[in-house]
Order: structure tokens, then C-alpha cells, then sequence
């Protein structure tokens, strides 16, 4: 007798169903996509208990006949592969596999009808025991039910989580399929009660920002950075988030190609790369992409759950990415996202806040491209008598607080600063942090942090136009270091030459340093190259020489940068505040923290009770 044996057909349907239902969520996302291909223009959800209890999606799509109804729930039963070409798939679905596999695992339903049918009929399958078809009262459209998904199955049930944390997946699968249609309707019921209503939008560049808006938030949509680039392969579009408005994981970097989400390791990977430097470690960007290439160029069938997506030229793709992304921050120039202020708003007005969102008008300057910001702002501030020389910030030993006297002039140019982005500097506290006074409020500077980034920016800039100048130290200074930190320092010694670091191996535990960049000034070479070595042997081995440098560049912008604990006078306070505006990335450190927090003047009456 032969040893093997095709298996029973309920047995392949739960092994198909291993591999595309793997909780609530996934069979939702199956089911949507359902109804997008069927057209919908109104699609309504209904949870119960987070999923675990049931699920129901309803549209008013084309619906299906009954004879439709029989073969849809069978496997490989499919009306989305006209032409049978796997490398032409304009719709979400392509396998006919989810139907039969959610009826598999769950107490499963569908009515539906179509424009031409009288009434609906239904079909109904108990754990993948099918029930004869029954005529239903139903609207031109069709509505799938599960309950009790993978009661029958224990193994798989333990796997689920809590009602909350399945509810939240099924909520995250919602945003996402809402993001790529904005001129569906989409309103989610939980228990009956409305948690989600996303209205119809256009389908234009409007319509999408709308439901951009209406999804990630207000905050998001009005800050973020637009993305509009075209390669002869791809196309790019969406909204960037401000690297300021960071999350600790990728859920919220959504991403879509040809409008199918994808969670795709190297696209990640790559938009990690071009927000570089600007966020912190460990930190994700917020937005929204839409990738969009020839569906020949693109294989969507080599996930299960289809969000992986394999590139016939992913180095093209990845260029493409990294090269638009990094041009439209610089462009955004200093911005540090107003989410900041509404936490800090919150903290100081505890028990008190309402969750007034109304943003002060922010002036329409913000809004033009940055490099023209840059000119017409080098220009005014030009006008403005330059009382600290060029490179103050970046030589100069810390001066006294000197003593300001109020006359006219000095008034009327204070007057005249509220005008700028950031402000007229007023005062320094703690010898770290200036408050500068705007025409909408005051802002709060971290003048370490942001001034490790203008040094950071300086060097990046010397560095493309190789003019990384460097100062010789009277005498060459020898450090001794431990093994670990040697081999990362001679791996880099040509590098580390080029950032102006001049340095040789010495010996067998040593290394001598003969000239550092001279934009640090006066550095404790001693400190500067043990903490490089740190930071290249916490550096993983297949980071690039690219971000590399950008990590040893940052660590060496940190050394010279004015500590906190320097005292400014406002002369030089006004200098860091107008080299800031036209510093690009200058919204957060080296480190992705934000350099400045801006709070309205609505946000302090408010906290007085003046509003
Ligand atoms: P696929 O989407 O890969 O074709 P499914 O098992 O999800 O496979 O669905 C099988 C078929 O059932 C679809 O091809 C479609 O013709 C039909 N169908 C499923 N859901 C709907 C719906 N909401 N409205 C109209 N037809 C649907
Ligand atoms: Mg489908």
C-alpha cells in the first residue's frame, strides 16, 4: 500500500488557513479587500468582543449570485484572474483561498445580493461543514459574518491575545485598507458602539490628505512633509511625519505598493536609512508611502498574508527612497513637530485640558519650501546688525552675561525678532535652556542640543566639499586603549582622517593624535577618541561606512558643542537662534531629540484660565 495519501479536503483547508488566518485581524483584512474589489463605495464593520466573539463586514458592492455564492467558498474559486497572469494583479485578492479558509476555522456566513436579484441568499458553513443556500431579505451588496473563530481548533486559540490587544489589530488592519481608499466610507462598530467613521473622501491629492488626516490625525497631516518623486520604475507620494514625531516601533510606518499595505523589512530598512541622524536610535518614523511601479516590475504573491512584495530592482527602489526622503526633510529645514507643545501642554495643565486642538495660525512663511525660507531669512537676518562674529559659536571661549540696557534700539530690534521663526531670545535658565519671545507664544530652546546640530550640519557640509579644516595640537597627544577599542579606531584611521581627525597607530595599546577638526576648538582629545571607538564597536557590523561617519561625525559634534552650563549673552542667544533657522535637520539633535518646543500663547491663556 502506498505510504502516501492526498490529504481530506477539511484538512487542506485548515492548513491553507494556518498560513493566511492567523487571528481576528487577518480574516478581517481578507475580508475588506473583499469588499474593495467588489467595488464598495460604503463598508461597514461590526466587532464583538475584539473579534474573538465575532466579526461582520458589510459593503454595497456588486455582490454575488447564488450559484457565486456555492463556488466562492471553495478553494481556488477566483473571479480576480481574468487573464491567469500572477504578474498582472490590479486587485487585492488573486488566490481564492481566504473564504474557504476563515469558513474552516469559524461559524461562517454570507448573504448577498446583486443589482439584478430580487432578494439575497445566504450560505452558511459551521466549522467547514457546508449548509444548502437559503434566500435572505439582504441589500444590493453582501455582508460576511465569522463567529467563534478557531473554537474547534484549541492550538490555535491559545495563540490569541487579549479581547484588547485583538481589537487593536483588527483597528490597525482597518486604517491601513482606508488609507489606500479614501473615496470608500468606512465606519467600525465595536459592541454597537462607533469607534471608527472615516467619511468619503476624493480620490485626488486632497482627498487622500483628508484621509490621511481623518486616520494618523490632525497634528500629522498639517506637519508633515510631502512626497512627490518619479524614477523611470517607481513612484513615490505620501506624507512624511517630522522626526520629532517618532514612535518605538514600525507599526505606523505604513506602507503601501500599487495600494496593497506592505510590511517589508528592506523598504523599512531604507526609509530608517534616509531619516538617519534625525531620529533617535531605536526610534521609528510616522507616515504614510505610496510606492507605485509597473505591476510587471512587482511579484505580490510570495507572502501568505500577500504584505511582502518582491522588486525586480530593489537597489533602485532603495536609492529612490533614501535620496527623496533625505531632500524633502532638509527642505522642511527646522521643524520640530507642535505634538511636542500639546504633551508639554498637557503635563503643565493636568486636570484641567479639555483637548482644545485648535493650533495657533501658524504664519504662512513656515509653510513656503525651505530653501527659499533659507535665502529670504540669510537676507533679514543680515539686516539685523550682526553683533557676534561668523564663527562665535564655534571658536570662542564663553563670554561673561553681560549687562543689557534697555534703550530704544534695543527694544525696537527685540520687536523686530518676534518676527523670526524662533523668536526674540529673552532669557537663559539653568544655563541651558533659552526662552525666546514669538509673535504666537514663546518658545523653549535646548541650546546644547540644538547647537550639536548646527556643528553636526557644519561639518557635513565641509566634509562633501572637502574642507574639513583641522588645527595641529601643540603637542601630539598618545592614548592608550583597550584592544576592543584599538582594532575599531585603526579599522577607521583613513576615515576618521577625512573628518579631521588626524591620527596614527602608536605602539601596541596606542594611538597618537596629531590634529583634530578645528571647528571643536579646544577638545579633550582623550574622551573624543575613546567615545568614537564606543560608538564604532556598538555600530553593527553590516551598518553602512555611510551612516557610519554620520554616527562618528555626531559624536564628534557632540564634543564641541556648547555644553550645557555656558552662560550666553543675548547677542549670542539671538546668533544660535538665527543660525538654527537656516540650518537644515536643525529641529532635533544629533541624537533625534527635539532642539526647541514652541508654545502658543493661546496654550499659556488657557493655562490661566483665560480662555
Ligand atoms: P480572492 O479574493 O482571492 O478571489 P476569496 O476567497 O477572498 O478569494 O473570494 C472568492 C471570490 O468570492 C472572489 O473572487 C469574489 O468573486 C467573491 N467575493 C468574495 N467577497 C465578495 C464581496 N464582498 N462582494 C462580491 N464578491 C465577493
Ligand atoms: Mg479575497
Amino acid at each position: 500500500m502506498s505510504r502516501i495519501r492526498l490529504l481530506p479536503s477539511h484538512l487542506v483547508d485548515q492548513i491553507a488557513a494556518g498560513e493566511v488566518i492567523e487571528r481576528p485581524a487577518s480574516a478581517l483584512k481578507e475580508l475588506i479587500e473583499n469588499s474593495l474589489d467588489a467595488q464598495a463605495t460604503e463598508i461597514s464593520i461590526n466587532l464583538s468582543q475584539g473579534g474573538l466573539k465575532s466579526i461582520s463586514v458589510s459593503d454595497n458592492g456588486y455582490g454575488m449570485i447564488e450559484d457565486e455564492l456555492c463556488l466562492a467558498v471553495k478553494r481556488h474559486a477566483t473571479s480576480k484572474l481574468p487573464n491567469a497572469n500572477l504578474f498582472q494583479i490590479k486587485s487585492f485578492g488573486f488566490r481564492g483561498e481566504a473564504l474557504p479558509s476563515i469558513a474552516a476555522v469559524s461559524d461562517f456566513e454570507i448573504s448577498s445580493r446583486t443589482e439584478k436579484m430580487e432578494h439575497g441568499w445566504k450560505i452558511h458553513i459551521e466549522h467547514g461543514t457546508i449548509y444548502p443556500t437559503c434566500p435572505v431579505a439582504h441589500a444590493v451588496g453582501t455582508t460576511v459574518t465569522f463567529r467563534d473563530i478557531f473554537n474547534k481548533i484549541p492550538a490555535r486559540r491559545k495563540f490569541l491575545k487579549t479581547q484588547r490587544s485583538e481589537a487593536g489589530k483588527c483597528f490597525e488592519v482597518i486604517k491601513q485598507l482606508a488609507m489606500t481608499k479614501p473615496g470608500v466610507a468606512f465606519k467600525v462598530y465595536e459592541n454597537d458602539k462607533t469607534i471608527l467613521n472615516f467619511p468619503a473622501r476624493t480620490d485626488d491629492n486632497i482627498g487622500i490628505r483628508e484621509r490621511l488626516s481623518d486616520v494618523m490625525g490632525h497634528i500629522f497631516a498639517k506637519e508633515a512633509v510631502m512626497l512627490d518623486a518619479q524614477s523611470d520604475t517607481f513612484g513615490l507620494s505620501g506624507l512624511m511625519g517630522l522626526p520629532t514625531m517618532n514612535r518605538p516601533t514600525t507599526q505606523y510606518m505604513n506602507i503601501f505598493v500599487n495600494q496593497r499595505p506592505v510590511k517589508d523589512k528592506q523598504l523599512i530598512g531604507a526609509i530608517r536609512a534616509a531619516y538617519a541622524d534625525t531620529l533617535p536610535r531605536g526610534r521609528y518614523p510616522f507616515l504614510a508611502l505610496f510606492i507605485t511601479v509597473a505591476h510587471e516590475d512587482v511579484d505580490v504573491n510570495v507572502h501568505p498574508a500577500k504584505s511582502e512584495v518582491r522588486f525586480s530592482d530593489p537597489s533602485a527602489i532603495r536609492s529612490l527612497i533614501v535620496g527623496s526622503i533625505q531632500s524633502a526633510l532638509r527642505n522642511e529645514g527646522i521643524q520640530a513637530t507642535s505634538e511636542l507643545s500639546q504633551n508639554v501642554f498637557n503635563r503643565l495643565s493636568v486636570g484641567k485640558y479639555r483637548g482644545k486642538s485648535e493650533k495657533p495660525n501658524l504664519a504662512s512663511f513656515e509653510s513656503i519650501n525651505f530653501t527659499e525660507r533659507q535665502s529670504i531669512l540669510k537676507q533679514r537676518n543680515s539686516d539685523f546688525d550682526r553683533v557676534v562674529p561668523d564663527d562665535m559659536f564655534f571658536n570662542a571661549p564663553p563670554l561673561a552675561k553681560e549687562v543689557e540696557d534697555d534703550n530704544e534700539a534695543k527694544i525696537q530690534k527685540q520687536i523686530e525678532l518676534r518676527g523670526a521663526l524662533l523668536g526674540a531670545a529673552r532669557a537663559q535658565y539653568h544655563k541651558n535652556y533659552i526662552i525666546s519671545e514669538t509673535q504666537e507664544g514663546i518658545v523653549i530652546i535646548d541650546q546644547h542640543a540644538a547647537h550639536e546640530r548646527l556643528v553636526m550640519e557644519r561639518m557635513k557640509s565641509d566634509l562633501t566639499s572637502n574642507r574639513i579644516k583641522t588645527q595641529l595640537l601643540l603637542l601630539p597627544e598618545i592614548i592608550s586603549l583597550v584592544p576592543e577599542q584599538l582594532e575599531a579606531i585603526n579599522n577607521y584611521l583613513e576615515t576618521l582622517n577625512q573628518l579631521g581627525l588626524i591620527i596614527e597607530s602608536f605602539g601596541n595599546d596606542s594611538v597618537i593624535v596629531r590634529e583634530t577638526p578645528a571647528l571643536l576648538g579646544e577638545v579633550n582629545a582623550q574622551e573624543l577618541v575613546k567615545d568614537i571607538a564606543e560608538e564604532l564597536i556598538n555600530l553593527s557590523s553590516s551598518t553602512s561606512l555611510e551612516d557610519k561617519i554620520s554616527s562618528v561625525l555626531a559624536t564628534i559634534a557632540c564634543h564641541g558643542s556648547v555644553r550645557s552650563g555656558r552662560i550666553l549673552n543675548v547677542a549670542e542667544m539671538n546668533q544660535l537662534l538665527r543660525d538654527m533657522e537656516i540650518t537644515p535637520n536643525s529641529g532635533q539633535c544629533n541624537h533625534g531629540r527635539p532642539t526647541y518646543i514652541k508654545i502658543s500663547l493661546l496654550e499659556i491663556e488657557s493655562l490661566f484660565g483665560r480662555r
